[in-house]
């Protein structure tokens, strides 16, 4: 009799299964290690979840569950982390509960797009693909003028790729609606908004989490619909992905290589600490002092909203909530260490909850601990070295960017082909930054200050650019800061040969009416300035490699010197000259003067195109400050 209910109770379990198209079992275990070395095997066997000392938790398909078994270690199977009794849900025609309730998916989807609709102006929902079992992968996109491509640094927020994982998911709907209601009134939400293209994708893994059914949570998994946990599926650079590569994994990859993600996190649940890279390797990365103190900020705003306790699982250092990926366990195939090494981007992976699938009425709490945390994490891109890198004729170019005596090859970072713009996120310090691209000549910028909570502005022209110089009728005196490739007099002013009467400098002339034995001035110096007369107004155009002020000194020696203005902009003269202001004693435009503390200067900026005298007091070297 009881045979014959078992057989009857299993006949229908197994008719329930099968009418799933999933009909695979999720194994979730812990078990003993003798030592860590033993991971770096395991984590191509099964998905491990946690490391506390010499236990590890672990979850695994059919496939990997008998993989694992043979190997003769002693699983104790626990009830799985994503299982939550009647959790609490919200319909998509319910407007209140929105923030301690689990979304039905249909919810999701209509509150999503409600974002859209509510605030046009600042909120695209990019509906990036179509998952296993047909729902989507949505990207609330938000930004001031949302529909146009700006110079901003385009961020990602993306939770849930372990379906069981859910707190990410209700903080990111929150966090989109309140990034958007606020707009306007709240200061700091408002200049994320204006400087930033934020997007957000609350749900990367809807099959994980609706594996119940679209109504409930109640069965959350963290695989997706085939099994596979995608934070081991994409593509690896070390050691191979583990996993058979998924539907889900493509739509995240061909989102990053349509557009151009500077800056990112992904969010996940069952434990409480900020893991950076790398997750596949034990050596650091070239940043890790960066890394672990964007992760530290992240951590210390979360303890220091939260009751004791949250947020300090695992140790960098002496710090609390913090741990570099592979020093916890080795993964390959995640979703961090594709992003940072194949689309040379900045991502951490945020573990905010050390509960999997909590009840919703502790979602509002998770959300007070962590929203300071979410926007300091953001503030991040508005600050560091940022700028558009272009040729000569404007055009965006598609450049590497390399922090001299720093990066490796894993760390460089490349422009936004698009508008060429870039953000290299960098601790306080002074650095040499080189810009290269191909087919032009690189360019290396000496003297690049990054300081603390700042953004430092260098805009960068790569190959030849033409300076025009305005000429007005009579005597002018001139300079440029680009490399010519030809340096005679006939070349440099053969555009305005027609109108040009003389060029002299100290000592030598040129004029091209006078016979040619008369004309002492042949091949230009630049660096030096020069007077030129023309018989009308007119400009000249010069055209070269741009000079590099910082790395090209002049040597002025005692008494008056007639020399080049080397910046891309005009300056205070005290600024530019501050490289010899010991030794200056005056300054002469054309028809200016400046003396160092005079009250009557009528000489105030010093501007490209002109050229100045310079008197100083004995022999000195000048160096103009590096473009800004
Ligand atoms: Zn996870």
């Amino acid at each position: 009799m009881r045979t014959a209910i078992l057989t009857i109770i299993l006949t229908l379990i197994v008719l329930s299964l099968s009418a799933l198209p999933q009909n695979w079992t999720q194994y979730y275990f812990k078990f003993k290690i003798n030592d860590k070395s033993e991971l770096k095997e395991l984590t191509t066997l099964i998905s491990i979840d946690n490391v506390k000392g010499n236990t590890v938790w672990a979850y695994a398909n059919d496939d990997e569950w008998a993989a694992f078994n043979a190997l003769g270690y002693q699983p104790e199977i626990l009830p799985s982390p994503g299982y939550q009794e009647n959790p609490v849900m919200r319909e998509a025609s319910q407007t209140t509960r929105l923030w301690d309730s689990y979304p039905t998916y249909d919810a999701y989807v209509a509150q999503m797009y409600a974002f859209q609709t509510n605030y046009p102006n600042l909120c695209q929902i990019i509906d990036a693909g179509t998952t296993v079992n047909g729902r989507k992968i949505l990207f609330a996109k938000i930004s001031d003028n949302v529909s146009q491509h700006e110079t901003e640094p385009e961020v990602v927020y993306s939770s849930t790729m372990h379906g069981d994982e859910t707190v990410g998911y209700v903080l990111m709907l929150r966090l989109i609606d309140t990034l958007l209601s606020q707009y306007g009134t709240n200061p700091r939400l408002t200049n994320l908004v204006n400087n930033l293209e934020i997007w957000i994708n609350p749900n990367a893994n809807p099959d994980g989490t609706y594996f119940g059914g679209n109504n409930t949570v109640s069965s959350a998994r963290r695989f997706n619909a085939n099994g596979v946990d995608l934070n081991r599926s994409f593509p690896d650079p070390w050691g191979g992905a583990t996993q058979t590569h998924q539907v889900e994994n493509t739509i995240m990859e061909n989102l990053a290589h349509a557009h151009h993600f500077a800056f990112s996190a992904n969010f996940h649940g069952g434990a409480e600490v900020a893991n950076y890279p790398w997750d596949g390797i034990y050596t650091l990365p070239a940043d890790n002092n960066w890394w672990v103190s964007i992760c530290t900020a992240y951590a210390t705003s979360a303890q220091n909203n939260s009751p004791a306790g949250y947020f300090d699982d695992l140790y960098s250092g002496s710090i609390p909530g913090v741990t570099n990926g592979a020093a916890w366990y080795i993964i390959y195939g995640g979703r961090q260490d594709w992003h940072n090494y194949f689309k040379k981007g900045r991502e951490i992976t945020l573990e905010i909850s050390a509960t999997k699938n909590p009840n919703a009425s502790t979602l509002p709490n998770y959300w007070n601990y962590n929203y300071d945390a979410l926007l300091t994490y953001l503030e991040n891109a508005l600050y560091g070295l940022q700028g558009i890198v272009t040729n000569g004729q404007g055009q965006p170019l598609n450049s590497t960017i390399t922090v001299v005596g720093h990066d490796n090859a894993y760390s460089t970072i490349t422009t936004d082909p698009v508008n060429g713009d870039y953000i290299r996120m960098l601790l306080p310090g002074t650095y040499t930054v080189q810009f290269s691209a191909t087919g032009y000549p690189s360019r290396t910028i000496n003297n690049v200050v990054i300081t603390a909570g700042q953004k430092t502005t260098l805009n960068v022209v790569l190959g030849e650019v033409t300076q025009e110089i305005p000429l007005t009728m009579g005597w002018n005196l001139i300079s440029w800061n680009v490399v010519p490739s030809n340096l005679t007099v006939q070349s440099i002013f053969s555009g305005v040969q027609s109108n040009l009467q003389q060029v002299k400098d100290t000592q030598y002339t040129y004029a091209p009416v006078m016979a040619s034995h008369f004309n002492t001035l042949s091949s230009l110096t630049t660096g030096k300035g020069y007077w030129v007369k023309v018989n009308t107004n007119t400009s000249l155009s010069v055209t070269g490699t741009p000079v590099n002020p910082a790395a090209s000194s002049i040597i002025l020696n005692p008494g008056w010197n007639l020399v080049a203005y080397y910046p891309e902009s005009a300056m205070n003269v005290a600024t530019a000259l501050a490289s010899v202001s010991a030794y200056l004693q005056e300054v002469r435009s054309i028809n200016q003067t400046y003396i160092p503390g005079g009250g009557s200067n009528t000489l105030t900026q010093l501007a490209p195109g002109k050229g100045y005298w310079i008197k100083v007091s004995q022999t000195c070297t000048l160096t103009y400050p590096a473009a800004r």
